[in-house]
Parts: structure tokens; sequence; C-alpha cells
């Protein structure tokens, strides 16, 4: 007999990149109320001094770094940091990201390419391998991954970002195979369109058309709130999904139906 599906993550270390706003900040802020010790990663620290106030509100032991994921030399240290400060991590929730509207190949630089290309797939690699290193150790952890509805759709504006969203979808399967023995399970969130900075653009006059195309798209009829990305986190931050992975769960209001 297996233990009944549990949902704490009382006593576990949770590490969120991009925690400081967004989708992030809606994980963290779920995973402190589920019972777990959190970390964020972000670069402006004046919102991660604000999220810190409020995971420490919400009664949950927590740490806020000044970490740019696509500094390659702050990864190693960083993440031995928040081990020592908090414990050894057991979820790793790889969210930091960017998209650079660019117009199209044609008119894409490669640094933009390059930029998109380094927080939004490289980091994922680098600090996935910190963290399944450590939790081998322990037979036991939790990666996830954020996709995107463009990991399944191309995006002719922002090429770059579905390059690396379709990308981690397959890293996602990778790593959950080869990481399986280990004890360790790798998912990833696939959400619709969530309102929070990365796409306020979209809310404009400037373009409403496709606001209003996404409106009539989504069954659910409106944006989802980025709080409403933490349950299916804490799900696969939990034990409850011990027998899931490799798996990219959609989290959309049904956009991706039809
Ligand atoms: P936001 O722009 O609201 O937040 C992005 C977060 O990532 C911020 O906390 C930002 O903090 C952090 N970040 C960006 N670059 C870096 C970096 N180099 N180093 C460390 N932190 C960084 O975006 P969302 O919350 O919307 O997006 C979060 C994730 O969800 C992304 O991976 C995004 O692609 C994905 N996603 C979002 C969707 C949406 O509709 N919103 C839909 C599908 C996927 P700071 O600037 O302080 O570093």
């Amino acid at each position: 007999m297996t233990a009944p599906a549990s949902f704490d993550l009382a006593g576990r270390v949770a590490l969120v990149t991009g925690g400081n706003g967004g989708i992030g900040r809606g994980i963290a802020l779920g995973f402190a109320q589920a019972g777990a010790a959190v970390a964020i990663f972000g670069r402006n620290t004046a919102k991660n001094a604000e999220v810190l106030a409020a995971l420490k509100s919400a009664g949950a032991r927590a740490m806020a770094l000044a970490v740019d994921v696509t500094d390659r030399t702050a990864l190693e240290p960083a993440f031995r940091r928040v081990e020592a400060e908090l414990g050894p991590v057991d979820i790793l929730v790889n969210n930091a990201g960017i998209a650079n509207l660019s117009g199209g190949i044609l008119q894409e630089t490669a640094e933009s390419w390059d930029s998109v290309i380094e927080t939004q797939l490289n980091a994922v690699f680098l600090l996935s391998k910190l963290a399944a290193a450590s939790m081998a150790t322990r037979k036991r952890g939790k990666i996830i991954n954020l996709g995107s509805m463009y990991s399944y759709f191309g995006a002719g504006p922002i090429p770059s970002y579905s390059a690396a969203k379709g990308a981690i979808v397959q890293l996602t399967k990778s790593m959950a195979i080869e990481l399986a023995p280990h004890g360790i399970q790798v998912n990833a969130l696939a959400p619709g369109w969530i309102e929070t900075d990365m796409t306020a653009p979209v809310r404009t006059e400037a373009l409403k058309a496709m606001n209003d195309e996404i409106l009539a798209r989504t069954p659910a009829g409106r944006w989802g709130q980025p709080e409403e990305m933490a349950g299916t986190a804490i799900f696969l931050a939990s034990s409850a999904s011990d027998f899931v992975t490799g798996e990219t769960i959609r989290v959309d209001g049904g956009y991706a139906i039809r």
C-alpha cells in the first residue's frame, strides 16, 4: 500500500527563479502557504524584498537573492547559499523568463536571440544540473520547468521565445528519463495567457485585436491570474505527483483545445 496523496510541502525547500514577480511570485507564495521554505532568485532587489516580506508573513522560512540566471558564475554559489541557509533543495522551479518581441527572424539580432535562449533554456539546464546532483544524493526531488502555449504553437514575432519553450518540453522529458532512477520527477507547466508584466503589452489599446482574439479563443473567456499557477505547481512539487514525470501540463483556461 502506498501512502495517500499529500499536497503538503511542510519540511520541503523550494527554489523559484524569477520568484519576485508574475507567475514565479504566485508559485512561491503558494509553496509557502503549503508549508515549504522558499528561496527566490531575481535581479530587481526592490521586487525581491517585497516578495520576501510576503513569504515571511505567510509564515515561511524564506530568502531572496539578487541573482541574474544568465550569469553562469553566479549560479553555483547562489545555489549553495540557499542550501546552507534553508537546507537541501527539494523543489526547483525554473521560471525566470523574458520575451523579446523582435518581429521575427528577419529583424531579430543574434544578441536578442542569445539573451532569450540564455535565460529561458541555458539557465534551466545549468540550475537543473546543480539541483539534480543535490537531489540525487537524497533520492528525492522535483524539477518544474515553465513551458508555454508557444511550446506547441509557432510564434512569428517572437521566434527565440517559441524555440526555447519548445525545447523546454523535450528537455523536461529527457531529464525525466535520466533522473527517474534517482527518485527525481521532472515536469513542466504550460500556462495560457496570464496577466503579468510580460504580457502587459497585449492588454494595451495597440494590441486590442490580439487581446480580443485571446479572449475569444479561451473557453474560460478571461486572462489567468499568476496565483492560478500555484495549484498545479504544488501538485507537481508534492508527493501527490510521485508517479508523474516528463509531463507538460497546460494551465490555460482551455486555450489550446481549439
Ligand atoms: P514576468 O515578466 O512577470 O516575470 C519574469 C520573472 O523572471 C521576474 O521575476 C524577473 O525578475 C525574472 N527574470 C527575468 N530575467 C531574469 C534573469 N536573467 N535572472 C533572474 N531572474 C530573471 O513574467 P511571467 O511571470 O509572465 O513569466 C514567468 C515564466 O512563465 C516565464 O518563463 C514565461 O516565459 C512563462 N510564461 C508566461 C506566460 C504568461 O502569459 N505570462 C505564458 C506562458 C509562459 P527580475 O526582472 O527582477 O530579474
